[in-house]
């Protein structure tokens, strides 16, 4: 099985092949092209089975079918010139089409820089951290250049969501990483904040060590006739 056969856009396939994988591993042939059908999913699967890439591919093959936007001013551009105007000048909330919920700072960092790889031939994708510990300005100038992918820890991410910083009406694809691991760690109020402020059509995609007890549970309240796939 090629990445190719799996359905993959063009520019990510020479991407993959450029950060030297030859071949999907076993979690990726199951999940690219549910992902791409438009599936939810719910992962069982390790650290080091390539589950980044699984979620990650389909996501942007979306992306990369979507139309082209039409050319316009970013946010950051448009406040600049209300400001030359003499407007005053509000800021926009950013508006993420893909949101990936991740336990840690390092595992979050991870994502970012596989997505960076993954859209080397891709216009216009732009993939940014959003971490507890990253000075606030620096987080404002990541947000107002509105990208299209946000890569974050629950915590930080509710304080930027509850202060207006964050719009998550036209989300389309919801991703949770490690989900177990976010339990473990006191996230799950943060996290069903999180997916109530989401639209109810989006796309979900939760990757686990396990799906039984409470993660299951909440893994079956977010997801829709998910397709299973324990590697
Ligand atoms: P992950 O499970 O996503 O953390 O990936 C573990 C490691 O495997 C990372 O270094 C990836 O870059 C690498 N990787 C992911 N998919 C493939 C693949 N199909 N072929 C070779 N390496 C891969």
């Amino acid at each position: 099985m090629s990445f190719e056969a799996l359905g993959l856009h063009t520019s990510i396939v020479k991407a993959v092949s450029v950060a030297g994988y030859e071949k999907p591993t076993p979690v990726q042939e199951q999940a690219v092209p549910a992902g791409i059908a438009g599936r939810d999913l719910l992962v069982s699967s390790q650290t080091g089975s390539g589950k980044t890439a699984a979620f990650m591919l389909p996501a942007l093959n979306k992306f990369a079918n979507q139309e082209a936007a039409p050319a316009g001013r970013t946010p950051a551009q448009e406040a600049q010139a209300a400001k030359a105007r003499g407007e005053r000048v509000r800021f926009k909330p950013a508006q993420p089409k893909m949101l990936v919920l991740t336990p840690t700072r390092e595992l979050a960092l991870q994502v970012t820089s596989a997505t960076e790889q993954y859209t080397a031939f891709m216009r216009r994708i732009r993939a940014v951290s959003i971490l507890g510990g990253m000075p606030y300005p620096k987080q404002m100038q990541l947000l107002s250049r509105n990208p299209e992918i946000l890569v974050a820890t629950p915590g930080r991410l509710i304080d930027h969501m509850e202060s207006g910083k964050i719009d998550f009406s036209q989300l389309e694809i919801l991703v949770l990483d490690e989900a177990d691991r976010m339990l473990d760690m006191g996230f799950i109020e943060d996290i069903e904040k999180i997916v109530a402020a989401t639209p109810d059509s989006r796309q979900t995609m939760l990757f686990s060590a396990t799906l039984d007890g409470v993660v299951g549970n909440m893994a079956r309240r977010i997801t829709k006739d998910p397709m299973v796939i324990q590697i």
